[in-house]
């Protein structure tokens, strides 16, 4: 998944690539590197770790040259350590390269070149495609000057299968970047006199807001004045640029000391933008700008089938139960990284969603190519605008919460939430849902976001909950109907950024099978609102207070639960359904902060970790 950045202008390469990584560094944090041109010659720093050490590393090396490039790692062939991070110089040292994805076929090419002479110091996929670059221009030799490693580049991918997202430089060409994707997002920055590639705007909006997203197998050349950009099939491309709207303050922590806990107190305001133009002017419905399917379309549909990868599969279970509940049309939802190799039988009138806060997961991203191989129509729920889901489905909703770089997801969730409870309600109203329960549901949704700041006023009762659990080593997450996704959600996050094991079940199953991990070292967070249902919630809270399990009870205000029940408890305001997961996950998110910040973890950048999941 990694962050790629590659520059080439007037002004000194580095600290501008090294910049770029630091806002990049949510893609991938086991190591980082800087490549530039200067005296003739590459000149490398790269290190395992923070961008932090590249920082340092490369501060020795001295780094003039005003064309580079730079690199996280996410690491997927090679272990962690500093030969194998990026960027890699092939053997002859002509060719320099940064990567992201995965290069399926690499042993066979790295047998081809071994037996060329072409020698390696890593284990990546990534140095056997620099070299593969190298031997092609090697071969190219007859190519006029301006398009050699253009043509190098390009006769490379016809022989790669896998995934990249790519940027080249070579010695004999010191101010050109060739760029190239299929697969891993790549976007380019149009400056006055200086050209730049990102994986994500966010390293190139100090710059420049004119950007053009490059489409899979398009190859681009950059120079400080210039840009052409084809396919690889050798077809020019007219490129259309972009303006974007995010500033460079947006992507910053804004005085917080994490950008999860910013992320989470931006709630109310992200769940207000996510909302803005989309009630109805009757205020009982919802409407959307880019579905691109009629109302009378929507209304033939008789099955929805959502799909998307961890938080936001969440987010989707969610939506199933509001859309079954609100509208009555069946749902069914699956991990995309399943669906698209599973083959499933699929009913004729379905309508496909898929959700992806980055519009760039590539499971996600299958998911969808799998059902439009098929004949459906896809709409996708994302954050990014221009992300090649969004550009490749067939309409969509923009959840317009700017940018999340927190690796755990809070704001980006409750956004895909509230969402969903939109979709539900646009569905609903096409269906049974009457007027009047249409403006009760409008009037709630319009009430979220205050909600979500009352809860979020108890941060500091929560804050002193969570220091008592830090030094659990697992817990259970209950919840029932639309809160046994907010309960998955609850011990994902708790696992992603504590790493205390975490898992979640819907509070009645508890008892076949979990039971059995209950004593007073497995501590349960049990989500109880108010409802017809509370009083089973209450007695699975006995089973386990029966077998002396520490409670942390989520409930409505003004709930009393039996004396000595509960350890600790938390209370929610109490709200319509459709808008209660929304509010139910803002105590899960303060938990898990507060508890990996109490056991000192490093919550923005979780190990093994990466915001958007672009390799399979
Ligand atoms: N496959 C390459 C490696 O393991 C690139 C991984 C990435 O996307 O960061 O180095």
């Amino acid at each position: 998944m990694c962050g790629i950045v590659g520059y080439t202008g007037k002004s000194k390469a580095a600290p501008f690539i090294i910049e770029g990584l630091k806002r990049l560094e949510y893609r991938g944090y086991d190591s980082a590197g800087v490549a530039v041109i200067q005296g003739g010659a590459f000149e490398v720093a790269k290190k395992t770790g923070r961008v932090a050490n590249l920082e340092k590393e490369a501060a020795r090396h001295k780094l003039t040259g005003t064309t580079g490039i730079g690199h996280t790692r996410w690491a997927t062939h090679g272990g962690v350590t500093d030969a194998n991070a990026h960027p890699h110089v092939s053997s002859d040292g002509k060719i320099a390269l940064i990567h992201n994805g995965v290069i399926e076929n690499y042993n066979a090419i790295k047998t081809f070149l071994l037996g060329k002479g072409y020698t390696f110091k890593s284990e990546t996929d990534t140095e056997v495609l620099c070299n593969l670059i190298a031997y092609h221009y090697e071969k190219e030799a007859t190519v006029a000057g301006e398009s050699r490693l253009l043509e190098s580049v390009r006769k490379t991918l016809h022989h790669v299968e896998g995934t990249y997202g790519i940027v080249a430089l070579c010695i004999d060409s010191p101010d050109e970047l060739i760029t190239a994707r299929r697969g891993s997002p790549l976007i380019i920055g149009l400056g006055q006199g200086e050209n730049i590639v990102a994986s994500d705007v966010a390293a190139i909006v100090s710059r420049t807001q004119n950007v053009i997203y490059l489409n899979d197998r398009e190859i681009a050349r950059l120079t400080p004045g210039e840009f052409s950009i084809s396919t690889l099939d050798e077809t020019d491309i007219v490129p259309v640029i972009d303006k974007v709207d995010w500033s460079i303050d947006d992507a910053d922590k804004g005085g917080h000391e994490h950008y999860m806990i910013k992320e989470i107190f931006e709630q109310p305001e992200a769940l207000e933008n996510a909302m803005r133009g989309r009630i109805s002017e009757d205020g009982s419905t919802a409407q959307f700008g880019g579905l691109n399917i009629s109302p009378g379309e929507f209304r033939g549909i008789e099955r929805f089938m959502f799909c998307a990868c961890g938080t936001a599969l969440h987010a989707c279970m969610v939506t199933e139960h509001l859309i079954e509940t609100f509208a009555r049309i069946p749902v069914e939802c699956d991990h995309a990284s399943e669906f698209r190799y599973r083959n499933t039988p699929l009913f004729r009138d379905t309508l496909f969603f898929v959700m992806s806060q980055s519009g760039e997961t590539i499971d996600t991203l299958a998911a969808l190519r799998e059902a439009k191989r098929k004949g459906y129509k896809v709409l996708a729920v994302n954050n990014v605008v221009g992300s090649t889901i969004a550009r490749e489905a067939d309409g969509g909703i923009y959840q317009h919460v700017g940018p999340e770089v927190g690796v755990a997801s809070t704001k980006a969730f409750t956004s895909q939430l509230l969402i969903g409870a939109l979709l539900a309600l646009y569905i609903g109203r096409m269906r049974d849902l009457s007027f009047g329960a249409g403006m009760r549901y409008v009037n709630a949704l319009k009430g979220a976001p205050d909600l979500v700041r009352k809860v979020l006023n108890q941060a500091p009762q929560i804050k002193e909950i969570a220091r008592r659990y830090a030094h659990y080593s697992d817990m259970l997450f209950l919840g029932r109907l639309s809160l046994y996704p907010i309960a998955l959600e609850g011990a994902l996050k708790l696992k992603e950024i504590s790493y205390i094991h975490a898992e979640a079940y819907p509070a009645a199953e508890m008892k076949h099978g979990p039971i059995a991990l209950i004593s007073e070292k497995c501590p349960s967070v049990f989500l109880a609102p108010k409802g017809e249902i509370f009083n089973k919630i209450v007695s699975s809270m006995q089973e386990i207070k029966a077998r002396k399990g520490p409670i942390i009870a989520v409930v409505t205000e003004g709930t009393e639960l039996p004396a000595g029940l509960a350890d600790d408890v938390i209370f929610i305001p109490e709200c319509h359904d459709a808008v209660l997961p929304i509010v139910a996950s803002i105590p899960m998110q303060l938990l898990s902060y507060y508890i990996a910040v109490e056991r000192g973890c490093d919550v923005d950048k979780p190990r093994n970790l990466a915001k958007s999941v672009t390799v399979e």
